[in-house]
């Protein structure tokens, strides 16, 4: 028997959050944001899943080319370009949409063999500084592009830094009057949005939205996945596979990190970092066993880590954990280990059995718990 550790991808949980997407801003257009395989959850089940977006957008050419080997006729963006002239003929061939942010890819344009014309999005950099022109050089750019017979259309594009956090300095409003004032007249369809924006920044207006983590049934940022009507995509699922007795004084695991002071039942689940769960995850890490809610006990080892059983009298060897997804936000698990929910959604190793649920959703027993 394969070892007990499976994570479940759910299309209609995927199916449901774009319909909260398009919900969030009636009239846009959606590219659904599949890179890095569907933020983990598996390229072909993301395509599935998002069947009723408008475009997909990602940044691995080879994934763009397997979308269109699946079947996907719609849109393509590939939100970092070309890295090199010979990715045109492969956009080209393809229908591929590149962004372009640096004049050296106008520069592979300009030198492109002939092939079919290529819509293109111009990306401005608003305040983020990691890609795009600055925006005294949009028009400019704008021209050029426009001059070239390997364009065929233009589109604008922005990505907002804090869309989450009203408050910072470089806040979405900010940016987008900054990208306003510098796209002024320009003709083209304008995308702003990421999930923080699309659900937290209502007055931002825009021809196309970008999401990606709230496709996934996780949080924006601020807020709770479940709080936007929006369920979790991926379920991480193991089992007990020990159960030990400790006694006042004894330790679990490497380092000895945690120390019983009473006797308690612990139980051995078969999920560790090699598998991508995080090895930061402190003792307290919130994991359901059973369906009921327990925490993480000492460090995090490579093939396992181990659970308090004491909210758990009945469970054994073999009982269902849950690390993450139904009935335990992943939010919560990545907040616990200090990080966000899309580098656990991403780090799940080859070695984690694949499986995908189509059945539309039922109500799950969500157990009365902290936020
Ligand atoms: C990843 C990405 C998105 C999606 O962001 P989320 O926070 O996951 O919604 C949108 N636009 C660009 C350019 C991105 O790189």
């Amino acid at each position: 028997m394969p070892r007990p550790l499976i994570a479940i991808t759910d299309i209609a949980a995927m199916q449901s959050n774009l319909s909260v997407a398009k919900a969030a801003m009636p009239g846009a257009r959606v590219w659904a944001v599949v890179k890095a395989d569907g933020y983990g959850h598996g390229l072909a089940w993301a395509m599935e899943g998002f069947a009723e977006a408008d475009g997909l957008s990602l940044v691995e050419l080879d994934r763009a080319i397997r979308l269109r080997e699946l079947g996907w006729t719609k849109p393509l963006l590939m939100t970092e370009g070309m890295f090199s002239v010979a990715d045109i003929a492969d956009m080209q061939a393809h229908a591929l949409q590149p962004v372009i942010h640096t004049q050296e890819q106008i520069a592979m344009l300009a030198s492109a063999p002939a092939g079919s014309a290529l819509d293109v999005h111009l990306k401005i950099n608003t305040g983020m500084n990691r890609l795009g022109f600055e925006p005294a050089r949009v028009r400019e750019v704008h021209a050029a592009l426009k001059a070239l017979p390997v364009v065929r259309s233009i589109a604008l594009m922005t990505h907002f830094a804090n869309a989450e956090n009203t408050s910072a300095t470089l806040s979405a409003a900010v940016q987008t009057e900054r990208f306003r004032a510098c796209t002024e007249g320009l003709q083209g369809a304008v995308s702003l949005s990421n999930s923080a924006a699309l659900l937290l920044q209502g007055q931002i207006r825009c021809d196309w939205v970008r999401p990606g983590i709230m496709l996934y049934g996780a949080s924006p940022g601020v807020g709770t996945a479940a709080s936007f009507g929006l369920h979790p995509a991926m379920t991480l699922k193991a089992e007990l596979i020990s159960v030990q007795e400790l006694h006042p004084g004894d330790s679990v695991g490497y380092g000895s990190a945690f120390t019983a002071d009473k006797t308690m039942r612990i139980g051995t689940v078969c999920c560790g970092y090699a598998d991508g769960y995080p090895r930061h995850a402190p003792t307290g890490t919130p994991v359901l066993v059973d369906g009921v809610r327990t925490r993480t006990l000492g460090r995090v080892s490579m093939d396992m880590l181990c659970v308090d059983l004491d909210p758990v009298p009945s469970a054994r060897v073999g009982s269902s954990v849950i690390l993450w997804g139904e009935g335990l936000a992943i939010d919560e698990v990545a907040a616990a280990a200090d990080t966000i929910s899309y580098e656990l959604m991403c780090a799940i190793t080859p070695r984690v059995r694949r499986e995908v649920r189509r059945e539309a959703r039922r109500e799950v027993h969500r157990p009365l718990a902290a936020n």
